[in-house]
This record gives structure tokens, sequence and C-alpha cells, in this order.
């Protein structure tokens, strides 16, 4: 007799990105520098105030995000990174092991693990031969155990994006009996206007829910603060299952002040798009195949050399993000760090 329950044991390990003392680490999708001077002074204020629970209901923070994006506060559930909302997901829409959450394959490495948390059944379906999602294969897979599907736009690992137009001839599809949820954690870093944006169109569908983050554009990784905007019942579904206090002071207090520095912090993102372009026309001019990408990372489809040239990257003392015998993630990051992975990439031979 066991204490815990026997699929644990099968349960995948999240694998952070590797950090190693002076090298460089293009491993985590995060942005190189610090949050702004005037966020760093809005946490600290906040820190000095940890002896006091935070504000269960999140509410400032909920009210400014509602306001940026011109949407009712009963539509916006805020969590402890948008990771926990994916496993909140589940928890509000999966009760049997006959329960099916979809995703396509490769994705985000969270979806295959919050659903086995939540003791559902993955169901996957493959990217398409350009690493875009195969959205038509993944109405088609829909059965009546189907309760959640989520969407990676643009997609973690490989960059590739769904458009609105594919987007929607989806929805329509899967019909409104599945929840659809959207992760738009990459949504700064878009500059294709056909990408879909997923705020737009909660309107016209009560089952579609987007998920967005602080980790990324917003640099505050550390501080674990994600959101999901969604319908009303929805978003009070999330709140019901959300481990209470698991968005601390600290980080409410910060992500308000990032808001405030909202346009310091997108115009950033405008250099890392920049870089993104040169890095993947460096990577294309050196024989490899790179899948256009509109977030801040490139994915090189390596298959099984995928360790070996990560290994050869490590020993230049550059951290990028190998995925198994499929590719590897690296992040797009100032141009002296790009330059030094293109000065690894362009030396391998393997
Ligand atoms: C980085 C990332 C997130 C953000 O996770 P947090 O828990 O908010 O840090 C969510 N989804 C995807 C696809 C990501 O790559």
């Amino acid at each position: 007799m066991s204490l815990i329950r026997a699929d644990l044991e099968s349960l995948p390990a999240y694998v952070p990105g590797r950090a190693v003392p002076g090298a460089i680490k293009l491993a985590s999708n995060e942005v190189p520098l610090p949050p702004p001077p005037a966020v760093l002074a809005a946490i600290a204020e906040a820190a000095a105030n940890a002896n006091r629970y935070p504000d269960l209901a999140v509410s400032a923070l909920t009210a400014r995000l509602a306001d940026a994006l011109g949407v009712a506060a009963e539509r916006i559930a805020v969590g402890c990174g948008s990771v926990s909302l994916c496993q909140q997901l589940v928890q509000i829409t999966c009760r049997e092991t006959s329960d099916e959450v979809m995703f396509a394959w490769r994705s985000f490495e969270a979806y295959p693990i919050v659903t086995q948390i939540g003791a559902a059944t993955a169901r996957t379906v493959p990217l398409t031969s350009d690493f875009r999602h195969d959205l038509d294969a993944m109405a088609a897979a829909v059965t009546p155990n189907t309760r959640l599907i989520f969407v990676c736009s643009p997609n973690n690992p490989t960059g590739t994006a769904v458009t609105r137009a594919e987007f929607e001839r989806f929805l329509a599809a899967v019909g409104p009996d599945v929840l659809v949820a959207l992760d738009e954690a990459y949504h700064e870093y878009v500059t294709d206007p056909d990408v879909v944006d997923g705020t737009t169109l909660l309107d016209a569908h009560p089952n579609l829910v987007v998920l967005r983050t602080f980790s990324k554009a917003y640099r505050l990784a550390g501080l674990r603060v994600g959101y999901a905007v969604g319908a009303p019942d929805v978003v009070l579904a999330l709140r019901k299952v959300c481990s209470p206090f698991s968005v601390s002071s600290v980080a409410q207090a910060g992500a308000i002040a990032a808001l405030d520095h909202a346009a310091e912090l997108l115009a950033s993102c405008a250099e890392v798009v920049s870089e993104r372009t040169r890095v993947r026309d460096a990577l294309l001019t050196a024989g490899y195949t790179v899948p256009p990408t509109q977030a801040n990372f490139v994915w090189l489809p390596l298959g099984e050399r995928s360790t070996a040239f990560a290994t050869h990257c490590l020993e230049r003392k550059v951290i990028v993000r190998p995925f198994a015998a499929d590719g590897v993630r690296v992040t797009v990051s100032t141009p002296e760090e790009n330059d030094a992975f293109l000065d690894a990439a362009a030396s391998f031979a393997g």
C-alpha cells in the first residue's frame, strides 16, 4: 500500500531552464533586464507590509486590468502565474478520468503536467509539418469527453502563431460546449496583424478564456502573476479553486506598478522583435531550419541532434533549452547575448 496515488510516479517534472553561474541564460524566455526602478520601489514598499496577508480578491490589480482591457472586473481572474491558471482550468472542467484535455504537441510543457495532476486524460494533436497548430485536426478530434482545449499562440516552443481567421473557424467548429483556453503568454511580442487577439473574441464566445502573464514582457517572472479573461461564470469558477492568497501582496503591487510603466516595458519589446529577425536570419543563413516566430524565442527543430546542440552551446557558456528528440528553443535577448549564441550555433558541426 502506498500513501500516494500511484499515477504520480509517471508525472513528468516541469523542467526549468538551467542556470549556470557566469553563463548566458537563454533557456526560459525571460527578459534579461530587471524591472524598471519605479516597479522595484513599489515591490520594496509592498514588502514592508509582508507581515499582513495580501488582498484575497486581488481587487486593485483586477480593476487595473479591467480598465486596461476594457472589460468588466468580473471577467478577470488573477492567478499565481498563468501556469497556476492552467491547472485551475483543468480543475474547473474535469472530474472523471474519462474527461479529456486537448492540446497540440509539441506545445507548452505545463499542459500535460496539469492535466495529469487533475487526473484527466490528455489528448494531443501533432503540430503541422511547419510547426503550427493543426486547428482543423484539433476540431475534428473533439469527442463528447473533451472538456478543455489549450491553444498556445504564439506557441511555446515553436514560436508560430494562430491567425484570427483560423481561430474563429476553429471556435465555430468546436462549438459552445467545450472550454477553449487561448494562452497568449507572448502576446506583447506579436507583430503580425493577422495573429489572433483573443480578448477581441470574448463577447461572441462565452466558452473562450484568454491567458496572459506578467512573467515575460512585464519582467516579473519571479513574482508569479498571470491572469485569465473570460465569461463571468468561468472566472468565478477559477476564483473558487484558486489556492487562497496565492497572489502575494508583493506580486499584486509589482504588477500594478508594471502596468503603470507599461509604455516603457512594451517599448523595449521592439528591440527583442528586431533582434529576433536578425537572429532568425543569421540562423537561416547558417543553414538551420527556423520557423517564423512571433515570440521572444526561436525554435530549431534539430531532432536527435538537439541535446548535442545544447551541450555545444553550454560549452560556449550559452544555455539553451533542448526538448528531447524534437528541437531546441532559444530565447532572444540583448544583441551581445544573441551574438554569443549565434557564434556557438555557427561552430556546431553535429
Ligand atoms: C511562460 C509561459 C507562461 C507563463 O507562465 P507564468 O506561470 O505566468 O510564469 C504561460 N504559458 C506559456 C505558453 C508560457 O510559455
